[in-house]
């Protein structure tokens, strides 16, 4: 137990999770009653990617009270309807995970089996034709439903953005709030002696900034979850071998497509995220199937536009930091650990312990079951992710490398081998009312990588065929019609940027 009143915040770190946590705890807290400082060092600056989101940034940014239309403008975002795999299941392979459930429940029954009796009676194997955002993404569109016609169904977004814009417009409100901002490299960290809390941190200039809580938002090094109080690693890179990424911005190619572009290369993958003024590209890999250098020169031929910087190594090892919240310490953003951005969930989990941290906020003194709640909390969240991730890996069906024969043949944890084998025997996905991905995500992955169910739930055999025919028919004409409204893309992120409208607030 920590005692003693928490009322100085220290944020330690000014990138993407430094000014998500500022923003959140101003907004939330407010500055009279706590004082809320954020330290960044400009000479050691940012990790400098993390541009795709998934939908649950629209909830932060309400929360925030972000005007969208403002925020898409200052961070030169696009819209984002999921992602496209390419050579995932081998080479030559397409498909589409998006955000959003396919076709209509119904009878209490997903979706998917009925799509199942669908397909084995001879329907297409094309499941995206119920789905709005992989039709609308295929034709380059987007358009916010709540716009357009308000009585059509959501369809769900999320933006890919540029991330020192986003930090410098997080920066700006968090400023406006009341966060004060120290620049400066921390060089010490002073623990108590008898508690080992940390009471202060001291910058190269000599000043001290003494708090109560830390917030340690300083990336891989965890200066403060880490280097200071040795929380303990968990590895997962047996299950999640890339540890490299190299990363370069380049000119923007047109159409701005709405979704972030995955391909799978010989020892990982390559990303496309397309931003209004240019395009992040990156390859994560492994580094004992490819070099760092061979890896920037594949990078480079593979552009679509021309490179705008150097090509730039980003080295990590998938896991999470054992104990999130240690002592006075709570770990936010990469300093919490990384799973690597195939699913774009990283700042996701930034926004998430953010929210847990405000759950279990302390009161007057930091309990041992306050963080547990927060450790339970987040690690189950981090292991959902991951089992996802590693599902993408397993079910391929590539062995043409030996990055991808690896994949395919390596031991999986017991928690996905049973989901893989619900999925494969009934169709069932297994996923928790809590979990971040969904049913349709899973359906969308497996079966987007080639693996079709047994049987499906015996339920979706009982309506008659005249009537099964019929209301299929009109899911598909019905989800068409939702794609079929929207705008392209391009230009309605030109209309979202001249107007200021507030919208989701
Ligand atoms: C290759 C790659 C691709 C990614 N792609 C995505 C994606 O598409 N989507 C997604 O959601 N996430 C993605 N991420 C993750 C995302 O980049 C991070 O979650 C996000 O940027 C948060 O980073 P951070 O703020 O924790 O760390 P950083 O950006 O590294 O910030 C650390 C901060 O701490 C400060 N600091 C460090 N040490 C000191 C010190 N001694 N004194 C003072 N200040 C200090 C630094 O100056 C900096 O301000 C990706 C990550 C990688 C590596």
């Amino acid at each position: 137990m920590t005692a003693g009143i928490i009322r100085n915040i220290v944020i330690v770190g000014g990138g993407t999770a430094g000014w998500m946590a500022a923003a959140a705890l101003s907004k939330v807290l407010g500055t009279q009653k706590y004082s809320l400082t954020l330290i960044e060092s400009d000479e050691i600056g940012t990790v400098g990617v993390g541009e795709a989101t998934i939908p649950t940034i629209q909830e932060f940014n309400r929360m925030l009270e972000i005007d969208e239309n403002t925020f898409m403008r200052e961070t030169n975002a696009s819209f984002k309807l999921g992602i496209r795999f390419l050579n995932w299941s081998a080479q030559g392979s397409d498909y589409f995970h998006p955000f959003g459930t396919y076709g209509l429940d119904m009878n209490g029954i997903n979706f998917t089996h009925y799509w199942m009796r669908y397909h084995l009676a001879g329907g297409s194997a094309d499941f995206g034709l119920f789905n709005p955002q992989t039709l609308a993404a295929r034709q380059n569109k987007f358009g916010r439903m709540a716009e357009i016609n308000p009585k059509a169904p959501n369809v769900n977004y999320a933006f890919h953005f540029d991330a020192s814009l986003y930090a410098k417009f997080l920066r700006a409100y968090s400023e406006e709030k009341g966060v004060v901002r120290r620049e400066g490299k921390i060089n010490a960290v002073a623990q108590a002696p008898d508690s080992g809390d940390v009471e202060s941190v001291t910058l190269e200039d000599g000043g001290t900034i003494n708090g109560d809580l830390f917030i340690d938002c300083s990336g891989f090094r965890g200066l403060l979850i880490e280097q200071t109080l040795k929380s303990g690693y968990t590895d997962w890179s047996h299950w999640l071998p890339c540890n490299r990424a190299v990363a370069v911005p380049c000119e923007k190619t047109r159409p701005i497509t709405p979704y972030t572009q995955s391909t799978a290369r010989e020892a990982g993958w390559q990303w496309r995220i397309p931003l209004q003024h240019r395009t992040g590209n990156g390859y994560v890999f492994c580094d004992s199937y490819l070099s760092e250098d061979k890896a920037s020169e594949l990078l480079l031929q593979r552009l679509d536009g021309k490179a705008q910087a150097e090509p730039r190594v980003i080295r990590f090892v998938t896991g999470h930091r054992t104990k999130q919240w240690n002592r006075n310490v709570v770990a936010v953003g990469l300093a919490s650990g990384f799973l690597e951005p195939l699913e774009s969930t990283s700042i996701h989990l930034v926004q998430e312990a953010v929210l847990t941290l405000l759950r279990y906020f302390p009161g007057k003194v930091i309990t041992d079951t306050l963080r547990d709640c927060f450790n339970r909390d987040m690690l189950a969240a981090y292991d959902n992710v991951k089992d996802f991730l590693i599902a993408h890996y397993k079910v391929t069906k590539r062995e043409d490398t030996d990055f991808w024969a690896h994949c395919k043949r390596m031991e999986i944890p017991d928690s996905v081998k049973f989901r893989l084998a619900a999925f494969e025997e009934h169709n069932h996905s297994l996923v928790e009312a809590n979990e971040l991905f969904k049913e349709a995500s899973w359906f969308a992955v497996l079966v987007g990588q080639g693996l079709r169910p047994l049987s499906y739930a015996p339920q979706a055999d009982v309506m008659a065929k005249e009537e099964f025919d019929w209301r299929m028919d009109r899911i598909r004409e019905g989800t068409a019609a939702l794609a079929g409204v929207m705008p392209l893309h391009e230009s309605y992120i030109a209309g979202v940027c001249a107007s200021r409208q507030r919208v989701g607030t």
